[in-house]
């Protein structure tokens, strides 16, 4: 091994050391983005209740500045209406 091809090994292990942890990160933000927008569909949300279940009424539901302005969930991406309602309904307990 001559000196260069011994520099480019530090080189590369030094590269490997910043990118790969970076590149670990971003893989798996975008797979947590993407499973949580397909929950959307998975978890059959829509913009109205289902009976008296609201996402108002779920532990998992944020509410947005106002009472009737949407709000966020911890399951599912996107604004979340405060009527509307999910398979993974949790009552928030009072
Ligand atoms: S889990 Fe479902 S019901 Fe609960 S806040 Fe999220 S979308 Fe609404």
């Amino acid at each position: 091994m001559n000196g260069f091809s011994k520099r480019l090994t530090r080189k590369e292990a030094l590269t490997n050391l910043l990118v790969l942890p970076a590149l670990a990160g971003a893989l798996a933000f975008g797979m947590t983005t993407t499973a949580r927008a397909d929950s959307r569909t998975q978890l059959k949300y829509q913009a109205t209740p289902k009976g008296n279940q609201k996402c108002s009424g779920c532990s998992l539901f944020t509410a947005g500045k106002t009472p009737t302005a949407d709000g966020t969930c911890k399951v599912i991406t996107g604004p979340i209406s405060p009527n509307g309602w999910c398979t993974a309904f949790s009552q928030r307990s009072s």
